[in-house]
């Protein structure tokens, strides 16, 4: 029997997380274990870890990493600490993180040093913000790789990593996305009480890397939204550094009959109320990774999402009230004939189960060779 290992800090690894664990707890090989931290276990941000147990999912130990806004390099020595003795304890056979949050990065580290088998799920990828120095530091700290198309696969041969420990497999969200799992829109509605009949969502994450310009941009997102006649959903950000400044904005909104302000949305929640938005606004990665497999236009604001994806139901646009203003006039119909699909079609967890149903993968070498590409 393989203990395997989760490691999750925020709501937006566990909807990704999730269908993996999910095909793995039905396996008699495998036993599965969740160490949740982060951005879970702050009230402020919805204490998701409540989502997380209605999953009745076994074996989950939490851990408090404080996530204070000014220190995520410290959040993320402190979770090394947890996670540390976590894993002497356990002595688990594979970690499994994902993407690109300082938790992921935490995971990592301390699987590499403790010579523990790492997989990473959906490296490769492209974005902007320390987002991306995390995701392809956490690429070189782990030994096995599950991305989510060719392209991602390409980067990761790019950064000296062997195809052998490469498996393109979808990204698992999409997985859940079409899945008879998620709630209808009325049942979405009355649980979040959200009293429009027609509402954009509105999700806008701090950006590290031009946090001097932070609140700027809070001004211009929120002057630009309020100009327009448009109801909203607007979301809670990550615990990013300069998420403070969002917040509070967020505060001033609170009486504002056009806007439903929530701090996070379960992930099958959201999806449903995603599928049924006129468009999504701000720089989640919801917006150009999920909402297009929906047929949903996603205004995409500033440099956070940079390089990660073009098609065509996005616009990219600055950080500027007027352009907000004039994106939402300009805003398309609803596109839900053209179909797309970079990101997998929905069979991302039986893939991953595949994989490690492969004697091989557990043989790989755990000293990485670095494969140069000419
Ligand atoms: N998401 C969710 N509930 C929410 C907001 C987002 O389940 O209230 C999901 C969303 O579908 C996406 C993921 O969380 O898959 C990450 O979105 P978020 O904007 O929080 O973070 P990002 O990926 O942009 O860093």
């Amino acid at each position: 029997m393989k203990k395997i290992v989760f490691v999750t800090g925020t709501r937006a690894d566990f909807g990704k997380l999730k269908p993996l664990i999910q095909i793995l707890q039905n396996q008699s090989d495998f036993e599965t274990y969740l160490f949740v931290t982060g951005m879970h276990l702050n009230p402020l941000y919805g204490y998701t870890l409540l989502e997380i147990e209605k999953t009745g999912f076994n074996n989950i130990h939490t851990f408090e990493n404080t996530t204070c806004e000014t220190t995520m390099e410290l959040t993320l020595a402190k979770t090394i600490e947890g996670f540390s003795s976590f894993v002497k304890q356990l002595q688990p056979d594979l970690i499994v993180v994902h993407g690109d949050r300082v938790e992921a990065l935490a995971g990592a580290i301390v699987g590499s040093l403790n010579n523990r088998l790492v997989a990473h799920i959906e490296g490769g990828e492209l974005s902007g913000t320390i987002d991306e120095l995390i995701r392809h530091a956490v690429t070189k700290m782990s030994h096995l790789h599950f991305v989510a198309n060719d392209e991602a696969k390409n980067r990761l041969l790019q950064l000296g990593e062997i195809a052998e420990s490469i498996a393109v497999i979808g990204s698992p969200d999409v997985d859940v996305m079409f899945s008879n799992e998620l709630p209808s829109l009325k049942v979405a509605k009355n649980y979040y009480e959200i009293p429009f009949q027609n509402y954009a969502i509105a999700l806008f994450h701090p950006i590290t890397t031009e946090i001097n310009l932070m609140p700027d941009y809070v001004k211009q997102w929120i002057d630009g939204l309020t100009a327009t006649d448009k109801k909203y959903l607007m979301i809670y950000p990550n615990n990013d550094l300069g998420s403070s400044i969002i917040l509070d904005c967020c505060q001033t909104l609170k009486e504002n009959p056009n806007f439903r302000i929530l701090p996070s949305v379960r992930f099958e929640y959201f999806l449903t109320l995603l599928k049924n938005a006129d468009f999504i606004i701000g720089n989640s990665s919801a917006g150009v990774r999920e909402a297009p497999y929906y047929g949903v236009p996603t205004i995409n604001i500033g440099t956070r999402q940079q390089n990660r994806v073009n098609l065509m139901d996005i616009q990219n646009i600055d950080c500027k009230s007027k352009q907000i203003v004039s994106a939402v006039a300009e805003l398309k119909e609803k596109n839900t004939t053209e179909t797309v699909q970079p990101f997998g079609n929905g069979n991302s967890a039986a893939l991953f189960l595949k994989s490690l149903e492969d004697k091989a993968i557990w043989n790989i070498n755990h000293q990485k060779q670095f494969r140069d590409i000419y």
